[in-house]
């Protein structure tokens, strides 16, 4: 996609790690200028960085917490203010939970929705709002998750956040078409990225993680797959205005809710 996306403005969350930073990348060298937004500000800024080495014409880091709605409002304030009205916006950072359903607690539900969750919302009403009023089109893209539509007694809280990702992606993509505002939910699943390490398991043993994580590879895949193809897929949702993506193997094979 070189120069596919010159002149636009593209705003990446989770763009220090992973598959954030791969579609900061991908989208600097199709010519974007690019907003990486963290709650690692060092790492937003690592991503800006290397994405004006890659060849943006110009990459800004924002140390964001994407949970925080008024940390959000503050940052599309700023970014309008400063670099424009958003053309793509990339609700991507998210948080890892596994575990038992019956010993994950109410604490560690919040703070998977938190994130997964109204990060998402919080991105897609603030800088949705903002793309509606300019009338000039653009693209939201979230990231679910295989997970979001393969049930699985290793990801209760995690499945049930992407799952309401997927749900209201489809929605908003109902309400935005008519203001030419694509919206699409990638679904990968297991890629190679630091969500592997650092997601929680609640309540379990060393035993019992070992045992989930099994059962998570089995479901989902193994972490072989590269972020770099799913950020490849994120910019072609982008240009060919698809609605939901499975993109690794095993979510392109999931089976859907069991019946
Ligand atoms: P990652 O851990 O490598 O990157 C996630 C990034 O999000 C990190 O830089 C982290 O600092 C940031 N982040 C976390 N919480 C944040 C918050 N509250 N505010 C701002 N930034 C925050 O993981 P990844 O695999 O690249 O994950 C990206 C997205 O892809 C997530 O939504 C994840 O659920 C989804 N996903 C990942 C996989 C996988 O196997 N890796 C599979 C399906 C979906």
């Amino acid at each position: 996609y070189a120069e596919r996306f010159g002149g636009q403005l593209v705003l990446v969350t989770g763009a220090a790690s992973g598959i954030g930073r791969a579609t900061a990348f991908a989208f600097a060298e199709a010519g974007a200028r690019v907003v990486a937004v963290d709650r690692d500000a060092e790492g937003a800024a690592r991503t800006a960085e290397l994405a004006r080495l890659i060849g943006a014409p110009a990459a800004w880091g924002e140390a964001v917490d994407v949970s925080d709605e008024a940390a959000m409002e503050k940052l599309a304030d700023r970014v309008a203010a400063e670099y424009g009205i958003v053309d793509v916006l990339v609700n991507n950072a998210g948080i890892g939970l596994s575990g038992s359903f019956l010993e994950t607690t109410s604490e560690e539900w919040k703070q998977v929705l938190d994130v997964n969750l109204w990060g998402v919302i919080h991105g897609c009403r603030i800088f949705g709002k903002q793309m509606a009023d300019r009338g000039q089109g653009g693209h939201i893209v979230n990231t679910a998750s295989a997970a979001a539509f393969q049930p699985s007694r290793a990801l209760p809280a995690y499945s049930t956040s992407k799952a309401a990702v997927l749900m209201l992606s489809e929605c908003l993509r109902a309400e935005l078409a008519e203001r030419s505002i694509g919206v699409s939910a990638i679904c990968p699943g297991i890629v190679n990225t630091n969500i592997t390490a650092t997601t929680r398991f609640a309540g379990a043993d060393a035993a019992e993680e070992q045992r989930l994580r099994k059962r998570t590879t089995r479901l989902y895949g193994r972490r072989n797959y590269p972020p770099e193809k799913v950020a490849d897929a994120i910019l072609e949702a982008v240009v060919r205005n698809r609605a939901v993506v499975p993109v690794t193997p095993e979510a392109r094979g999931a089976r859907l809710l069991s019946r």
